[in-house]
């Protein structure tokens, strides 16, 4: 599948990790609009949260409890954080392989 983020999972582009296990990955973004702006997605490739199903609950809470570990590791639990999924055109999504966004380490 030509898709940059299965890519990165089967590391044939690189990115820098943070967090990885057999459900989930979380690397930096390329173009951090924060401090900390890491990127947790599925190793399943789910398109859209629109494409997302019952059977996908657990994994998405998943991802969302991964960010907020991932926070507390990297010291931003307690000054805070934004945690985002943009979705389709008008949400901006521009990689179709779902990932939530981390953002902190200043007022956002
Ligand atoms: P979205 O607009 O929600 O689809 O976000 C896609 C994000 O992926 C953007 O913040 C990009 O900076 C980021 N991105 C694009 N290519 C890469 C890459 N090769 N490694 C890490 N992050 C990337
Ligand atoms: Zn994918």
């Amino acid at each position: 599948m030509d898709c940059l983020f299965c890519k990165i999972i089967n590391k044939e582009i690189p990115a820098t990790i943070h967090f990885e296990d057999d459900d989930i990955i979380a690397f930096e973004d390329i173009n951090p609009n924060a401090p900390v702006h890491l990127l947790i997605i599925p190793k399943k490739h789910i398109s859209t949260l629109n494409d997302a199903t019952d059977e996908d609950t657990l994994l998405i809470g998943k991802m969302v409890r991964t960010a907020s570990q991932l926070a507390e590791k990297l010291g931003i639990a307690q000054s805070g954080y934004k945690t985002i999924f943009n979705c389709n055109k008008d949400g901006g999504q521009v990689i179709y392989h779902i990932h939530l966004h981390l953002l902190g380490g200043k007022k956002l």
